[in-house]
């Protein structure tokens, strides 16, 4: 990426008139930009194939291929420089259309000088801004995912359920969570081996991505446990999501490495529900976690609401 770098950025002076490329390249030079020149946009094409170029300043109306051409060009073949058109006419028709075409800025000639030096500084700083924010969203994404299953992580998730919950604390809603854990998972550990094991992960990742809905909210929550927000749910539609799950498991035919078919797997759930069992996110995980040991006990492979233990 480009903001670490300290040498002087290079610069593209696109214009068929000679005299307006020597003036702008003098006063550009005199700013320390290296300045690069064609005279029409194929040419331009060719130089920014080769330099590494950072920005571009490209007349509207040139012979070969004219300013929008180019700039469609540029932004179609993926290079991510900001493209400044300079227009004879001042008109805003063509702001317009270059700016559609995927212009960043455009100036009207005749210059002023310190103005275009002004726009080129703030299209170069925000090409910078946009490549930071992607550099920094990258390394959010990489923190909020777990590796192996591609599901937001725990941590991640408990910040999603916190905020899952006051948003519908503020307008209301019933808000279902559902605590989910393998049975027996160590066993196919021991059985098939660990890589086996990190197989049926990415299936069972794959079953339950099936059952969900595309707003609820899926995580790994820790080794073989995994969760779900239902928002805006009743507790019974969440029950139905919790069975479905339970017996999508028991249908399911798991394989091993080497296709080999893995002895049938099941999964606890265990089901809370906002407002009724709890009203913040760590009291509501307590009790989808109650309710998923309270299934154990009573023998695996179901699912079970915490607000019904009385009647198990
Ligand atoms: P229960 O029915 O009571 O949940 O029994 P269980 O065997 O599923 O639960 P237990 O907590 O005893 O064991 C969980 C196992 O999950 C032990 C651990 O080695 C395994 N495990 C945790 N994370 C991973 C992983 O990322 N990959 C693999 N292959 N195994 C994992
Ligand atoms: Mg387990
Ligand atoms: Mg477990």
């Amino acid at each position: 990426m480009s903001e670490t770098k300290t040498e002087a950025n290079a610069i593209l002076i696109v214009d068929d008139e000679k005299d307006i490329r020597a003036s702008l390249k003098e006063f550009l030079e005199e700013n320390q930009f290296d300045v690069f020149t064609a005279n029409n946009g194929q040419d331009a094409l060719e130089i920014i194939e080769k330099e590494n170029i950072d920005v571009v300043m490209s007349d509207l109306v040139m012979p070969r291929m004219d300013g929008i051409a180019l700039t469609r060009a540029v932004n179609e073949l993926g290079f991510n420089i900001p493209i400044i058109i300079m227009t004879a006419y001042a008109s805003i028709e063509n702001a317009v259309e270059s700016i559609k075409a995927g212009a960043a800025e455009f100036v009207s000639k005749p210059f002023k000088f310190n103005h275009t030096l002004f726009i080129i500084k703030k299209v170069l700083e925000t090409k910078t801004l946009q490549e930071m924010a992607k550099k920094s969203e990258y390394y959010r994404k990489l923190s909020a995912t777990d590796d192996l299953t591609g599901l937001n992580n725990r941590r991640y998730f408990k910040h999603m359920l916190f905020n899952e919950l006051r948003r519908h604390a503020r307008y209301n809603r019933p808000l279902n969570l559902l605590m989910i854990d393998i049975d027996n998972f160590k066993k196919v550990n021991d059985t098939y081996g660990h890589l086996t094991g990190d197989q049926v992960l990415k299936q069972v990742t794959e079953l339950l991505r099936k059952n969900v809905r595309a707003c609820d909210i899926l995580a790994r929550y820790g080794g073989e446990e995994f969760a779900v927000i239902l928002p805006e749910t009743t507790e019974n539609e969440a029950f139905m999501v919790g069975e479905r799950i339970v017996l999508a498991m028991n249908q399911h035919h798991f394989k091993t490495m080497e296709e080999e078919l893995i002895k049938k797997l099941s999964v606890t759930v265990g089901l809370a529900s906002f407002p009724q069992d709890a009203e913040e996110s760590q009291q509501l995980l307590k009790k989808a976690d109650d309710a998923l040991y309270r299934g154990k006990l009573l023998g695996k492979n179901r699912i079970c609401i915490f607000r019904k233990f009385e009647e198990y």
